[in-house]
């Protein structure tokens, strides 16, 4: 899809959310509405997309330059502000000043609290609240890479496993995995969790110093970008011979995420994919551990709509890329997730992620 037919949509999803417009700061909408990708800075940049005029990206006089130098920067109406004018004030002339205004996420502080002296504060909204689906159906080009950052990040996994865990810290593996994303595909790293034995059992683990001992469940949860976009799987593998409990836990989490995958169909509410995974968890009698949504919206961003979350409701759309991520946490003990990105078609899911989702025995 063209940036011209992204501009098109995102005028008409504005409309149809009641808002005038859109004021966008340096973030993943703008790349997705521009490709211009600027740094997020104290002097104002800001993309207005309304949905009975052309769009308009307002600049610092001095990042012009590289603003027209961006994919649409000759097709855009492109207006810079020198230092010492007002630039809100500037945008306070382009929009209406009482009405329903759609604010990007991102946008610093200190530039909405100057745009408000110059809009009516009650009517701004936050974009991910007014129109949460902007980014959410990807189109072809965007499946496509999707697709190869889930099959370099599966095959940094099944590399990872053949190398040897025990005796190495949780950080030297992080440290593999990084690279081994790297090699495979990947022109950025995003993050890498590596949570052995008891720090398995924090979801967000950073990896530490611990060595990982025989007997371990290790979770790795990993991710980076692939042209903009992100991957993000997660595998439980164990050190050695599992105990009953591990491989009864694990058992449990995969059937749940194998659940969710299955009720995944245009048209089923995100809430009910995250019901799927915990009516498993729950009638396993481990609910109360169980203690985050199924997953989240991928694409430009790691994390983005549409939410598998209790309370969204939000039908499921071909297109729509999310991951499938339950969890069991025992504090003190460890933890065990499964995490596949996933894309709606007519017909289910498909997954971008395929590495073993058995509990691996690593040595
Ligand atoms: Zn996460
Ligand atoms: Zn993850
Ligand atoms: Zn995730």
């Amino acid at each position: 899809m063209s940036y011209e037919e992204r501009l098109r949509r995102a005028r008409a999803t504005a409309d149809e959310a009641g808002l005038a417009g859109l004021l966008l700061p340096p973030s993943p909408d703008l790349v997705y509405l521009t490709g211009y990708d600027p740094p997020p800075l104290e002097r104002l940049t800001l993309l207005i997309v309304r949905p009975a005029d052309d769009p308009v990206l307002v600049v610092p006089e001095l990042e012009r330059p590289r603003a027209l130098d961006s994919p649409m920067g000759r097709r855009l109406e492109v207006v810079g502000w020198r230092d010492g004018e007002d630039p809100y004030e500037l945008v306070g002339r382009m929009v209406p000043a009482a009405a329903k205004l759609g604010v990007g996420d991102r946008m610093w502080a200190s530039h909405l609290l100057g745009l408000q002296r110059f809009l009516d504060a009650g009517g701004l909204v936050a974009t991910s609240t007014a129109v949460p689906l902007l980014r959410a159906v990807k189109d072809s080009d965007e499946l496509g890479l999707l697709e190869l950052a889930g099959r370099g990040a599966d095959e940094a996994f099944e590399e990872v496993v053949g190398l040897g865990f025990l005796g190495t810290t949780e950080a030297e593996i992080g440290e593999r995995l990084a690279a081994l994303l790297r090699e495979h595909a990947h022109d950025g790293v995003n993050f890498t969790i590596v949570g052995s034995g008891p720090n398995g059992a924090s979801p967000h683990h950073e990896p530490t110093d611990r060595r990982i001992g025989p007997g371990d469940p290790v979770v790795l949860d990993f991710g980076g970008r692939v042209r903009g976009y992100c991957s993000d799987i997660t595998r439980t593998i164990v050190i050695g011979r599992p105990t009953p409990e591990i491989r009864e836990v694990h058992d449990i989490v995969r059937e749940a995420q194998e659940a969710a995958y299955r009720a995944v169909r245009p048209g089923v509410p995100a809430e009910e994919v995250d019901r799927a995974a915990r009516g498993i968890i729950e009638a396993a009698g481990y609910g109360e551990s169980f203690i985050h949504r199924t997953g989240h919206g991928i694409g430009l961003e790691e994390h983005e709509p549409p939410y598998i979350v209790r309370g969204n409701a939000d039908p499921l759309q071909p297109g729509m890329c999310f991951s499938i991520e339950p969890g069991i946490y025992l504090e003190g003990r460890f933890g065990v997730r499964i995490e596949d990105i996933v894309a709606v078609t007519d017909r289910g899911a498909v997954r971008f992620n395929e590495a073993p989702r058995e509990l691996v025995e690593v040595v």
